[in-house]
């Protein structure tokens, strides 16, 4: 696709969305971006590959590096969810530093506003879910935050990723503070990330969405095959996607199976309907359940599903 030529000040840059799990930082990235390319969940700490939306504007190029939330690490896997946000700080241009403006603000909002403190990078605060502040409130949670970023001069927006309110200037403060540049990635890019892996997202927040507590997030998903299958008579062509649903214990897989199966369907409905928005066509789904115990904690098998050692 030709691209319009780039006025001078155009800007570019790679933003680090930042923010304790489940403040709404994948909701952003899809609501900045209108496309789902993010997944997201009412559990805390779905989001597990790093993932770059692309945000293209007439006046600038904004790469949205979306982060697993900073948080206390419990095993192996939480340590590099904790390493990859961490390092995901240094990279980056921009900090967009996201707060849930209907919470008080705790000790986690603390420890990551000093870890930014720490930096010498830009940052824009993001106070979401503003839609969940009544009126009569507003001002006393405007106050709490104040409070919190008290010896920063960080400019502070109010947004919901939820419905879009506050967003668009969001875009605008975020695209001012990027360096001149030029384009990165083609303007129609929306995702760094191969299709591969946003399919697999799009089952493990099923899964997430549907088990919720049972399965918590010991789940992992392959992808093993992608087929074009082509049109027969006067049915359309799909596309077949095979996957395989990594469970730690076998009592899990139970649970994803359920009764007769009709977890499991569930499960696979759901990723369907969500990869043929994202495909844009047809899809045929086959899912598969096995038990690998302990994945989360063995090094091999984390770098084979792309967590890896720097992800
Ligand atoms: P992340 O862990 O920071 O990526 O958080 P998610 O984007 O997965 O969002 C966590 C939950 O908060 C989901 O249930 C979202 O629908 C919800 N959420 C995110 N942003 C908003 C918002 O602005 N308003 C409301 N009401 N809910 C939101
Ligand atoms: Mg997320």
């Amino acid at each position: 696709m030709a691209s319009t030529p780039r006025p001078k000040d155009h800007r570019s840059g790679f933003i680090a969305l930042i923010g304790r799990p489940n403040v709404g930082k994948s909701t952003l990235v899809n609501q900045l971006v209108g496309e789902k390319v993010a997944i997201t969940s009412p559990v805390a700490q779905t989001t597990r590959n790093r993932l770059r939306a692309i945000l293209t504007t007439e006046e600038a190029q904004m790469v949205l590096v979306d982060t697993p939330g900073i948080h206390k690490p419990h095993h192996l896997l939480g340590e590099r969810l904790v390493r990859s946000a961490r390092s995901a700080i240094g990279e980056v241009d921009l900090v967009l530093l996201l707060l849930e403006g209907c919470e008080r603000p705790g000790r986690g909002d603390a420890f990551i506003v000093n870890l930014l403190r720490q930096q010498s990078l830009p940052v824009l605060v993001a106070l979401n879910k503003w839609d969940k502040v009544p009126l009569a409130s507003q001002d006393e949670a405007g106050s709490a935050y104040s409070e919190l970023l008290a010896e920063t001069e960080w400019p502070v927006h109010r947004c919901s990723a939820l419905d879009g309110d506050g967003c668009e200037l969001l875009t605008a403060a975020m695209a001012a503070q990027l360096p001149c540049g030029p384009q990165l990635y083609p303007p129609e890019m929306v995702c760094d990330q191969p299709e591969r892996v946003l399919l697999g997202e799009l089952i493990r927040e099923q899964v997430l969405m549907n088990t919720r507590e049972e399965v918590p997030h010991s789940v992992a998903v392959t992808i093993d095959r992608v087929e074009e299958m082509p049109a027969q008579g006067s049915g359309s062509g799909r596309t077949a996607v095979l996957a395989t649903v990594l469970v730690e214990r076998k009592s899990q897989k139970g649970i994803l199976i359920g009764k007769g199966g009709a977890m499991l369907k569930t499960i696979g409905q759901g990723a369907r309907l969500q990869m043929q928005t994202l495909i844009d066509g047809p899809v045929y789904l086959e899912l598969f359940v096995k038990v690998v115990p302990d994945w989360r904690s063995k090094p091999a098998r984390l770098a084979e599903l792309g967590y890896g050692q720097d992800a």
